[in-house]
């Protein structure tokens, strides 16, 4: 994805900074992990999932 849409993603629960895994944008502070597929970040947070379930 581009850089600035990088820049511009923000957690949608606490409008955090975003963390990056393979796969995932993560957010420490509210421990979830959104889905980026196909460079598409999912940010719904029905998507997310807790960082403990991650690989
Ligand atoms: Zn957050």
């Amino acid at each position: 994805m581009e850089d600035w849409v990088r820049a511009a993603l923000r957690c949608p629960r606490c409008r955090g900074e975003l963390g990056d895994r393979p796969g995932h944008l993560v957010c420490r502070a509210c421990q979830l992990a959104y889905p980026v597929r196909d460079g598409i970040p999912s940010m719904l947070a029905g998507r997310a999932v807790e960082l403990g379930e991650l690989p």
